[in-house]
């Protein structure tokens, strides 16, 4: 980072921010892949891995235990999307945040 300009910083820090997914698509957490067996013992699921998949979103919360929430399929797209988005926005934020850290260093100002 040390050979760019100033100039060059700050253009790459206004590119950073129009790659900025809209701030009210994200979701925080993961998605989670299950296989559930029905209890019949005469349906194939018995011996195999059983239906699905279905999914949960999980969420993790300092200090407590995971929230599980089921995500119908109609939703799972979205939800896949807005999971990437939130990672894409903590990327971006930690990159412009780096840039803006580089800037000080240099004196210059933000
Ligand atoms: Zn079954």
């Amino acid at each position: 980072m040390t050979e760019q300009s100033a100039a060059d910083l700050k253009r790459r820090r206004r590119q950073l921010l129009r790659k900025l997914p809209p701030l009210d698509t994200v979701l925080r957490g993961s998605l989670i892949e299950r296989y559930k067996r029905c209890g019949n013992p005469r349906c194939k699921c018995a011996t195999g891995p059983g239906h699905g998949p279905k999914y949960y979103l999980s969420v993790s919360y300092r200090g407590s235990s995971p929230r599980m929430d089921y995500v119908a399929q109609a939703n799972y797209e979205q939800v896949s999307e807005s999971l990437a988005n939130y990672t894409q926005i903590r990327q971006i934020l930690e990159q412009i945040s780096e840039i803006n850290h580089e800037l000080l260093r240099r004196r210059e100002p933000l």
